[in-house]
């Protein structure tokens, strides 16, 4: 899970902590790329759903 510190929740892509922003709501890092667009607010809703959830379901 420390991987998700150092790499952008969005797109994966490795990304340097101290200099990388981070999505106020789940407290992850999101690369300058991503920020700001329909796939970090898509990812973000993922995310949430899931720990709402508290299992990953494969049916979709
Ligand atoms: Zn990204």
């Amino acid at each position: 899970m420390a991987d998700f510190l150092n790499h952008c929740f969005v797109c994966g892509k490795e990304v340097d902590p101290q200099t990388t922003k981070k999505n106020m709501e789940i407290n992850l890092p999101v690369c300058d790329v991503c920020s700001g667009t329909e796939e970090e607010k898509k990812a973000v809703a993922d995310l949430n759903e899931g720990m709402a959830d508290g299992f990953v379901c494969g049916c979709i």
